[in-house]
């Protein structure tokens, strides 16, 4: 961890308190918002404390997708089948270290939560994007948005689409979020202090958090906390010598990391000098979609053996953190005249075509016979609609057999990722942050991309958790605050 420029400050040396409020904010992206409007909603004074000059964060720059399901108004309208029970067994299924009382929760408030948030004026519509896409060109709401038709996953729970996506085409719909719960927020006469940097939080004699420190243009002030405070202040993705501590692959030349300047950490730093803990710090979100278009999804991932490794169909995570996986980096996407087509992102160089898939692999240096075996056998069992080697779903096989073949460039150094941070502060299912011994320090809570829930690492990530369980997680934050007894004067 970097120095932390941060500190754990006690009560009885701060004299001079600028005011108080019953829950200070650290941060105003989804999860602060969320946080600050349940706490305002329950006739709670809250200011927030936002590092930048106006609300927004790294929410601002999302695509607005959130993973919500279980029988949501967009899925009914939509004659789609789920339940809360599948969608914890698939959150389950594809959480590497799956906090069942958590996913329980999130699974089971996701109706109210969905109905929540369309009440603070988030706007989803009622339509479908059925097709395969990283970020959907209309502006339709409900979209398959992780790996739930792929297997293994379409086996461990019945699939159903659970991507929300807030009513605009293409990206830019995280700025509507936070546009509307800017709004509900101020309308609940949430304050707002700008340009504050939080660098230090205050105990007192029992180790419960009261107050914090903010820095100004120069100026230092100290804010008493009745309740609680909320850190809500987003990831790592920006600090390099984190990122070179925990998850230096986010540092690699090919890699272009995603956020705001502010995701330095500084959220996970003031948990940390309070005795909290981070964990999954070394998992990212790292991805490199080869799709649009769809008929990319046809064609065939090999590795430098000229050997498949993973199911094509799998969301676009899933198959990257797989491409990165393999030996030396280095994977291939394969495609046929039918099937080729130029990846819409551009992150994969087109490295040549071929007549034949004899001539493909001498260029490619692949061990003599090893593609042409591989393919052979893929289209065997393309043309019964099977795959039995990956299991990729009957819908994306083709025989690969229209000259010529091109391959796309996929190798970890030689085609462009992009990724965030997914590692944070552990916290129990309301949100308060634990300490070494996973006792809830009382009075801190954080939520968002600077605590660790659901969103844990690439190979199991569907598009839309980490505003989902920020938003989810802020609310819960507030309400567990809520019941704390409010200090003495
Ligand atoms: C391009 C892109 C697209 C994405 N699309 C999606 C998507 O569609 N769906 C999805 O689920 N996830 C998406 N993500 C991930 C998602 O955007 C983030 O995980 C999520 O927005 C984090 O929300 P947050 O509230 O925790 O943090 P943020 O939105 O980053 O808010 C944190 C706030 O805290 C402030 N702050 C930081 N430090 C301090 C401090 N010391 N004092 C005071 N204030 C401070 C910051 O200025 C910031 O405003 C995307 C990410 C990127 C980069």
């Amino acid at each position: 961890m970097s120095k932390a420029t941060i500190d754990l400050l006690n009560v009885a040396d701060i004299t001079d308190w600028h005011s108080e409020h019953d829950l200070l904010v650290v941060g105003f992206g989804a999860a602060g918002a969320c946080a600050a409007i349940e706490s305002a909603q329950a006739g709670n004074t809250v200011l927030v404390l936002e590092r930048g000059s106006g609300i927004g964060g790294t929410t601002s720059l999302a695509t607005g997708h959130f993973y919500l399901g279980g029988g949501t108004r967009v899925q009914l309208a939509n004659g789609i089948e789920d339940s809360a029970d599948e969608m914890f067994n698939y959150l389950m299924a594809n959480t590497p270290d799956p906090n069942a009382e958590k996913i329980r929760a999130y699974a089971d408030d996701s109706v109210s939560h969905f109905n929540w948030l369309v009440e603070q004026g988030v706007p989803f519509n009622d339509g479908f994007y059925r097709k395969k896409h990283y970020e959907q060109p209309t502006d339709e709401c409900l979209i398959w948005s992780g790996n739930e038709k792929a297997w293994p996953y379409s086996q461990q729970a019945k699939p159903a689409p659970r991507g929300h996506k807030v009513e605009h085409p293409g990206s830019g719909g995280g700025a509507i979020v936070m546009q509307k719960l800017g709004e509900a927020a101020k309308q609940l006469k949430v304050k707002f202090q700008f340009d504050a940097q939080v660098n230090g939080l205050i105990k007192n004699k029992t180790g419960r958090i009261v107050g914090l420190r903010y820095k100004t243009f120069g100026d230092t002030y100290y804010l008493r906390a009745n309740k609680a405070v909320v850190i809500a202040a987003g990831g790592f993705s920006m600090n390099k010598t984190m990122v070179e501590e925990h998850c230096p692959q986010l540092n690699a030349e090919s890699v272009w990391p995603q956020g705001t300047p502010y995701d330095d950490g500084s959220g996970i730093q003031l948990g940390l000098a309070a005795g909290g803990q981070a964990i999954h710090m070394s998992q990212v979100f790292l991805t490199s979609p080869f799709y649009p278009p769809e008929s990319l999804v046809k064609g065939i991932l090999v590795n430098q053996y000229g050997q498949r490794f993973i199911n094509e169909d799998s969301y676009h995570s899933r198959s990257a953190a797989a491409c990165i996986e393999q030996p030396n980096g280095v994977a291939y996407l394969i495609c046929d005249n039918a099937t080729f087509g130029r990846p819409e992102l551009k992150l994969q160089e087109l490295i040549d075509a071929w007549d034949t898939v004899e001539e493909m692999e001498q260029a490619l240096a692949l061990p003599k016979g090893a593609l042409q075996d591989t393919i052979n056998q893929y289209n065997q069992y393309a043309e019964l609609g099977k795959d039995p080697q990956q299991h990729k779903h009957a819908d994306w096989l083709q025989p690969l057999n229209q000259p010529p073949f091109a391959a796309l460039e996929c190798s970890f150094e030689k085609s462009s990722y992009t990724g965030f941070t997914l590692g944070g502060l552990q916290v129990s299912k309301d949100a308060e942050v634990l300490d070494h011994h996973r006792q809830a320090i009382t009075g801190l809570y954080a939520a968002g991309a600077c605590a660790s829930n659901i969103a844990q690492d690439g190979t199991g990530y569907s598009s839309g958790t980490c505003i989902g369980e920020a938003t989810y997680f802020g609310r819960r934050a507030a309400k567990h605050a809520n019941q704390l007894s409010p200090l003495l004067p």
